[in-house]
């Protein structure tokens, strides 16, 4: 069998967990297997339409909020009695450190944000991402129970073909106050609505745009679109933006339906974090950009002069 850990927070899915789930319903189909779902705390719904057949239900008084030692704890135990074949979660922050720590405990290894699998019997191959999304690694896995996770934003999620007939079974793990090294004591919320990581359309503004003013004219134009306003770091570096507005290797991966990147040269580290947008538009003076030889499209010209136009266009037409 192979078994999922479904990341969330209080109950409320982790964005991209369900593209972990679909990864794992392709691998227990390619070796006919049955998939399971592993669920800390809270009861999710909705997982039959993905091809669950059990759901395990991890139920403890310290499991009321996510902490990564108590939830890798958890896990490994429900490992040590099922013994699937493969445990998948996808290669959030949360996915990889829940399952880094299954790995400590049952000495298994364990492989994060894995693009594609090649199964054998015995060794599985692996492609994986490394350092950032900036290199492709290939690499054997062979173990008794494989631990891994899936590369987030690289596989669609998408329901089966028809809903499984689901149970579900509870597991209570046997925790002590070593297995709570960290919880959670307080949330503060840095960003209401569309966030960084949710918004459909990132207008991101890098050193071309030239100061902290100069992102007025990006503000007005991802207002109109619906979207929010990214930044590279070097913005961030001049205090331009908050680092929670840094998508890149060091701030947040993204993967909009479109990105349009404004003086923004395209260095690997910036492209490894927006590189799953669905449409990429650079807007730069040098037509020699890496941002702009690998977008989609690209106007060539002074950012201060086509976002006017741009915004003024788009205005005219809702008039209109
Ligand atoms: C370990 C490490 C981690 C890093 N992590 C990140 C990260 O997470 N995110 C990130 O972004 N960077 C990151 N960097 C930095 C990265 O290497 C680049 O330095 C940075 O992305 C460059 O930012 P930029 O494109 O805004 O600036 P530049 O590279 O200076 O590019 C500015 C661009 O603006 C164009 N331009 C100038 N004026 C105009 C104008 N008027 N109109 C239109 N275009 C104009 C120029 O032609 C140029 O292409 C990291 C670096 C390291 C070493």
């Amino acid at each position: 069998m192979i078994l999922t850990l479904i990341t969330h927070d209080l109950g409320v899915l982790e964005e991209t967990t369900l593209q972990a789930l679909t990864f794992a319903r392709g691998l227990a189909d390619d070796l006919g297997l049955e998939l399971h779902a592993a669920v800390i705390g809270f009861e999710i719904e909705n997982l039959a339409d993905y091809g669950v057949s059990v759901t395990h239900l991890i139920g403890h008084d310290q499991l009321d909020d996510y902490s990564p030692s108590a939830w890798g704890v958890s896990l490994a135990q429900l490992v040590e009695t099922l013994r699937p074949t493969a445990v998948v979660a996808i290669g959030s922050d949360r996915g990889n450190e829940v399952m880094a720590h299954v790995g400590a405990i049952s000495g298994l290894p364990m492989v994060a944000n894995v693009r594609e699998i090649e199964a054998s019997d015995e060794s599985w191959s692996v492609l994986r991402t490394r350092w950032g999304g900036s290199l492709l690694e290939e690499a054997s896995l062979r173990a008794s129970i494989k631990l891994l996770t899936v590369a987030e934003h690289n596989t669609q999620a998408s329901p089966g073909d028809q809903p499984s007939t689901m149970t579900t079974e509870t597991f209570k793990p046997e925790l002590d106050d070593n297995s709570l090294l960290t919880k959670i004591v307080d949330r503060v919320t840095v960003a209401e609505g569309v966030t960084l990581a949710t918004a459909p359309v990132i207008v991101s503004g890098g050193r071309g745009v030239g100061s902290a003013e100069g992102f007025a004219s990006l503000e007005e134009l991802a207002g109109l679109l619906g979207g929010v306003v990214g930044c590279s770091r070097v913005v961030t570096n001049n205090g331009w933006r908050p680092h929670s507005d840094q998508v890149g290797q060091t701030g947040t991966v993204v993967a909009p339906d479109i990105y349009i990147a404004c003086g923004i040269s395209g260095a690997i580290q910036h492209w490894v974090g927006m590189m799953a947008a669905k449409t990429i538009i650079a807007i730069n003076t040098d037509a020699e950009a890496p941002m702009v030889t690998k977008a989609d499209y690209a106007v060539v010209g002074d950012l201060h002069e086509i976002l006017p136009a741009v915004i003024d266009e788009i205005k005219r037409r809702q008039d209109g």
